[in-house]
């Protein structure tokens, strides 16, 4: 009796890498500035989106946040 059932965790959760306060806008190379809020707690959680706005095109991006560590 063999499952082989490995612990992969394709499942991630948890505390997040904190997204930095801006990042370069891919299309113009300007400063895009983050818009979401901190949480409260100050803790990021896996998988939630982060929104930037360009300060330059006006573009917005979304980040998924990644888990701490990568
Ligand atoms: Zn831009």
């Amino acid at each position: 009796m063999n499952n082989n059932s490995d612990q992969s965790d394709d499942f991630v959760s948890g505390r997040a890498e904190p997204p930095s306060e801006s990042i370069v806008c891919v299309d113009c190379g300007g400063s895009a500035h983050l818009l979401t809020h901190p949480p409260e707690d100050g803790i990021w959680q896996v998988g939630e989106v982060v929104a930037y706005r360009c300060s330059d095109c006006r573009d917005r991006w979304d980040i998924v946040l990644a888990p701490e560590g990568e």
